[in-house]
């Protein structure tokens, strides 16, 4: 059987979302009758569009998941978490401004598992960087995420 993670982790602006909560955005959002999100200003905002498919496929493999984020708008963040629905799939968020090694360390804390036994998937190169250091497997994320990723970063982790 192939090794699995105990912990996957998602950054969220860029990995999650097509934008920075904290400047393309505005505050507080609010869900229509429709479903559809929008922000203060009536801008919409969506997930990249495979990201509910990432997120059931870890689910129903009984894989659970991460929120780390350097974001400064925590509100924001954690309202969208919501609104799209993603907090039944995520166990565990860290967002606050900060480095990503600290968001890591409290999560293991927090969660009782070892960083080894983490997958990270991050659009910026500097954080993939910092967190492969404390031996998390580091994914980078260059247009989204997606399910093609995904079994690239499980690979990637079976093999480490
Ligand atoms: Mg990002």
């Amino acid at each position: 059987m192939c090794k699995r993670p105990s912990l996957v982790v998602f950054d969220l602006d860029y990995t999650l979302w097509p934008f920075w909560v904290n400047t393309h955005v505005d505050p507080p959002f609010q869900k229509s009758s429709n479903g559809a999100i929008r922000d203060r200003n009536g801008q919409p905002v969506n997930l990249y569009p495979e990201v509910p498919s990432v997120l059931e496929t870890l689910h129903a493999e009984g894989i659970p998941m991460a929120a780390a984020s350097q974001t400064d708008e925590v509100y924001g963040a954690n309202q969208l978490l919501e609104l799209f629905g993603l907090n039944c799939y995520i166990r565990y968020k860290e967002i606050y401004p900060g480095s990503k090694v600290t968001h890591f360390q409290r999560l293991s804390q927090q969660s009782g598992i070892p960083l080894s036994q983490m997958l990270f998937f991050d659009d910026e190169s500097r954080n993939i960087c910092d967190v492969s250091k404390l031996g998390v497997t580091c994914i980078l994320v260059p247009n989204g995420m997606n399910l093609s990723l995904l079994n690239q970063g499980l690979e990637a982790f079976a093999r480490s």
